[in-house]
């Protein structure tokens, strides 16, 4: 029986692709892709021609049944996001749920995702932590936000930059201005950067620099102390 594979795609450096993810990519009887546009542009930009079809979260429900027949009838299917990781705030989990329920086997490629490389040059720890993609828009923002007063891990969000200094000014009412936390944007990209500070300081930085690109916020837990030796995390072997 052939399979679904889910297939990492670079956040910004084409560079950051592995050599199994073009593989698969030149092999793939078909591939779904979020945007067929940008997923265009990096078949281009490695000479590979292959069948692309549209799945993004307004169609997928519709195409799940198909997509499935199709498996079993042996078409190796990739499925790729515009950037990163297929599943992670990005389509992938309906598909695999309903090829899993369908005894349909999955495999997901290791790869790009942007909050690794932003958890790791926080500084903050990251033996654990817990990712909170992007928090609602409206309807339950709040709720979350309160669930989190308690969290211990480092915590991770997406945001647009649009709503990034809305986000920082609502995480230090809830978790305190003096938190520890950083902003990435543009990762692996030209204007990559990296902010690490206060939610305070990161907030004033905002709102007199005007955000632009991608983020990611990550947030120390409320057990992180600012001196290494009183973190657990610091202590292991
Ligand atoms: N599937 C992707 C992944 O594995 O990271 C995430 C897709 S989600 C729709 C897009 C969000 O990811 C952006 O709003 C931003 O928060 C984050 N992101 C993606 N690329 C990024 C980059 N190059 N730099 C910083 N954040 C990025």
């Amino acid at each position: 029986m052939s399979k679904l594979i889910l297939v990492p795609t670079p956040i910004g450096n084409l560079g950051d692709i592995t050599m199994r993810a073009l593989e698969v990519l030149r092999s793939a009887g078909l591939i779904l892709a979020e945007d067929t546009r940008t997923t265009r542009i990096l078949l281009d930009h490695y000479g590979i021609i292959a069948p692309l079809r549209s799945h993004h979260k307004f169609n997928e429900h519709r195409s799940l049944e198909a997509v499935c027949d199709g498996i079993e009838r042996g078409t190796l299917t990739a499925l790729v996001s515009d950037a990163g990781t297929p599943g992670i705030s990005d389509p992938g989990f309906l598909i695999v749920r309903r090829c899993l329920e369908r005894d349909i086997p999955v495999e997901a490629l290791p790869g790009p995702t942007a909050f690794v490389p932003a958890l790791v040059d926080s500084g903050l720890p990251s033996d654990r932590f817990c990712f909170e993609g992007f928090l609602p828009q409206k309807k339950g923002r709040q709720k979350r936000l309160a669930s989190l007063a308690e969290e211990e891990r480092t915590m991770i969000f997406y945001e647009s930059p649009f709503r990034v200094l809305k986000t920082l000014g609502q995480l230090a009412s809830v978790l305190g201005e003096d938190r520890k936390a950083s902003v990435s944007r543009e990762l692996t990209k030209k204007f990559e950067e990296t902010i690490r500070g206060t939610l305070r300081s990161l907030a004033t930085h905002f709102s007199t620099t005007q955000p632009r690109g991608e983020f990611v916020i990550v947030v120390a837990g409320n057990s992180f102390r600012d001196h290494p030796e009183e973190n657990d995390w610091q202590c292991e072997a």
